[in-house]
């Protein structure tokens, strides 16, 4: 079982933000900025090394989605997009997400 797929499908509850056909975005569980949430192609896919030609417009959907609803979060003083990828990266659910940080203004590191 994957986490991520479950939450997807809506068979684990998550604070949904946005929801598309290819793309689920919902608000990390343990937020590490004021706003913090997480965009994932419903495919599964492990990390970015599991990202071919085949799949890789999912990933770009998901890039396309993280800039509008950060907007929509109102993140207008920007935001930072963070994708662990393995475990020196600390990729701890391994399914490919990305991190969408803002409401603050950030240090060097956050994750
Ligand atoms: P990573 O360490 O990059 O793999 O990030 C995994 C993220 O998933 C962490 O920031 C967790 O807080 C978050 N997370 C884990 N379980 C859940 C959940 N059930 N709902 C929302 N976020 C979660
Ligand atoms: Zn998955």
């Amino acid at each position: 079982m994957c986490l991520f797929c479950e939450i997807a499908a809506g068979r684990i509850p998550s604070t949904c933000l946005y929801e598309d056909e290819d793309v689920f975005v919902f608000k990390d569980i343990n937020p590490q900025a004021p706003v913090h949430f997480l965009v994932i192609p419903k495919q599964h896919i492990d990390s970015l090394n599991g990202l071919t030609p085949e799949n890789a417009s999912a990933a770009a959907k998901c890039l396309l989605v993280a800039a509008r609803v950060a907007k929509e979060q109102g993140l207008d003083g920007g935001y930072r997009l963070i994708s662990n990828c393995g475990d020196d990266a600390g990729q701890t659910v391994h399914h490919l997400h990305f991190h969408v940080l803002g409401g603050t203004k950030m240090g060097e590191r956050v994750l």
